[in-house]
């Protein structure tokens, strides 16, 4: 069945100012790995390692299982199910040996709605794809470099084989029963008349294909240092936010157990450790509490990390947007602490 033109969000979104607090967070995002096998332009890992060290205090390492399985143990405390769960963050998942394990256990546990990987699949072989979707994988995300090796070795700087490289996508495409497949490109790695070839290239062999706008998500990365945002990455003319709804409903989770309340590189804050407290205690815990006050009250540019930070404009959605109900939403809090 040919593919279908949709931006990577859910088109049908509750609005977040008329549900927050809440009781369990929408969104986990568990990293398996901060390695990446590429250097793309806009990301941070073009920097290297010692100056991703020296900027964003980041550091490149695999989950182990043990903290992995205390992760699903914690999301079980939540009173429901959390609504996705993505095995993605700061690096290529497929990096670590044991994803199809970990993508195992989480739908065994059922403490997700869906569980979702988004990689480079430059890793991706027949075993692995059989191996996925055997574990139940609900979606995958395929973020391209390019549409030819030339393109992915200007982008990513790495070699790739392009027709293998699709050759892969299309088995996991031929076999993938439930599993769907999404694929994504940014607009910086098309040449000029290549959406159409995009287009076509996938239509046969993915669920849903977009375009995203290259946008400035790493701070201190060249390719990206001059831009403004005008657009959101889905191409939406945005209002400048003040609150980051993202900290409303996300938990995202480094290798070592840290937990920081979105997925990006910068840790605004730490709200815990899984190895030293539950998710369930940080959610409802004191540190969170005070950084959603913060942003309340001062927006999120009063943390210095979030300051440089552009998801509150890029991917937060309309429906998100928590600027117009602070006040209603800083006595629900309150009330609910007391
Ligand atoms: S594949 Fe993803 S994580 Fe790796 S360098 Fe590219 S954008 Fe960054
Ligand atoms: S502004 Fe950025 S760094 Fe700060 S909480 Fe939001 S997503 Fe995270």
């Amino acid at each position: 069945m040919p593919s279908e033109i949709k931006p990577v969000c859910g088109l049908e979104r509750t609005k977040l100012a008329e549900v927050v607090p809440l009781s369990t967070p929408y969104s986990v995002l568990i990293f398996p790995t901060t390695f990446c096998n590429f250097k793309c332009i806009y990301c941070a890992h073009s920097l290297g390692t010692e100056e991703m060290k020296k900027r964003y205090n980041f550091s490149k390492e695999n989950m182990d299982m043990e903290t992995y399985q205390k992760i699903i143990e914690q999301l079980k405390q939540f009173p429901e199910k959390i609504k996705m769960l993505s095995l993605t963050g700061q690096g290529e998942p497929f990096f670590n040996k044991n994803i199809g394990q970990m993508i195992r256990i989480a739908k065994e546990s059922n403490v997700a709605e869906r569980i979702e990987i988004i990689s480079n699949a430059s890793l991706l072989t027949k075993e692995l794809a059989d191996e996925i979707i055997d574990a139940g994988l609900d979606t995958l995300r395929i973020s391209l470099q390019g549409l030819s090796s030339q393109k992915y070795k200007e982008i990513c700087g790495t070699d790739i084989n392009f027709d293998e490289f699709m050759n892969n996508i299309k088995y996991l495409y031929s076999k993938k029963q439930s599993t769907n497949l999404f694929v994504k490109i940014l607009d910086a790695a098309l040449d000029k008349g290549d959406d159409e070839k995009f287009y076509k290239l996938f239509s046969d062999y993915s669920d849903r294909m977009y375009i995203e706008k290259m946008l400035p998500v790493y701070d201190g990365v060249k390719a990206t240092d001059k831009m403004d945002i005008k657009y959101d990455r889905y191409g939406r003319e945005i209002e400048k936010r003040n609150v980051c709804p993202l900290a409303f409903f996300m938990l995202g989770i480094f290798p070592d157990g840290d937990v920081e309340p979105c997925d990006t590189i910068y840790k605004p804050v730490v709200i815990g450790n899984v190895n030293h407290e539950s998710l369930f205690e940080m959610w409802n815990g004191k540190i969170l509490s005070d950084f959603w006050k913060m942003q309340l009250t001062e927006g999120y540019k009063h943390n210095p990390k979030c300051a440089v930070c552009c998801a509150p404009n890029d991917v937060a959605h309309p429906e998100d947007v928590l600027d117009h109900d602070s006040q209603k939403i800083l006595e629900l809090i309150e009330r609910k602490n007391k």
